[in-house]
């Protein structure tokens, strides 16, 4: 790949990384990464992205700019109130980085569409605030088998994993979906929202800075992947937890016997 004078000393830091280099960073600016959410985690995932040329992000979100989001979503600033968020996001990444195309999609990702946004893209980026989004992209990238890396938040707590069923785990066993661990989701109202029990904005910046890095990781190929992982942060103890998961053959999506074969469970 050839780069510009200009390229070359915005990535210097990266090239000079043995681990990236050149190439590394070519694979960056041809990368293709959607991100579902511009919310808490979206925006440092987004921003983080962006400063790194990761060539085209894709960002699903139908929501518009609130004064409560500028506490921790800090790709939006206090003019952009109102506006649409991938619109606000897509001047913040211009601003940023002229390599980078935001691809805006002003919807919610459902049964209907998943498929076709994802098919579109290398890698998933999950922020989402809720658990029906969480559990259709989990199975979506199952069917259209592109890596997921997904990050959850709430007061001062965060996990992040990697789902990528094509990959293997240093035991060389298949790796494990959302669903060998969350199998499904809880019933609605059973488990607080951000909106209703708080979250520490700080805390989203770590979490979502952590996912980029994985998500960088991903798509260069190096270091070990999250596939098979899950990272538990506990903020107010200022400790990390990393736990080894497995596939489960009981899984109804990717186990031995799999009862959800399509999307339509979540039409
Ligand atoms: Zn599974």
């Amino acid at each position: 790949m050839d780069f510009t004078e200009e390229q070359i000393n915005r990535y210097a830091r990266h090239i000079l990384l043995r681990e990236v280099g050149g190439e590394g960073q070519g694979k960056l600016l041809n990368s293709r990464v959607l991100v579902i959410g511009a919310g808490g985690l979206g925006s440092p995932v987004i921003l983080y992205l962006a400063a790194a040329g990761v060539g085209t992000i894709g960002v699903v979100d139908d929501d518009t700019v609130d004064l409560s989001n500028l506490q921790r979503q800090v790709i939006h600033g206090t003019a952009d109130i109102d506006r649409a968020k991938v619109d606000s996001a897509r001047d913040t990444v211009a601003a940023i980085n002229p390599d980078v195309t935001l691809v805006p999609h002003i919807t919610r990702i459902d049964a209907g569409n998943a498929l076709e946004l994802i098919s579109q893209y290398d890698l998933v980026a999950d922020g989402s605030d809720n658990f029906a989004t969480r559990f259709l992209v989990n199975d979506a990238c199952f069917f259209a088998k592109k890596p997921l890396v997904s990050a959850a938040i709430l007061r001062f707590d965060g996990q992040i994993a990697t789902y990528n069923p094509a990959a293997t785990t240093a035991d060389g066993e298949p790796a494990p979906c959302y669903r060998c661990i969350f199998r499904e989701a809880p019933p609605p109202g059973q488990t607080p929202s951000c909106a209703e029990a708080g979250v520490l904005g700080a805390l989203c910046g770590m979490m979502g800075s952590f996912q980029a890095t994985e998500i960088l990781k991903e798509l260069i190929g190096i270091g070990e992947s999250l596939a098979g992982s899950l990272v538990i942060y506990d903020g107010l103890g200022a400790e990390f937890r990393k736990i080894k998961v497995r596939r489960d053959p009981e899984c109804p999506l990717c186990g031995d016997a799999p009862t959800i074969t399509d999307l339509s469970i979540h039409a």
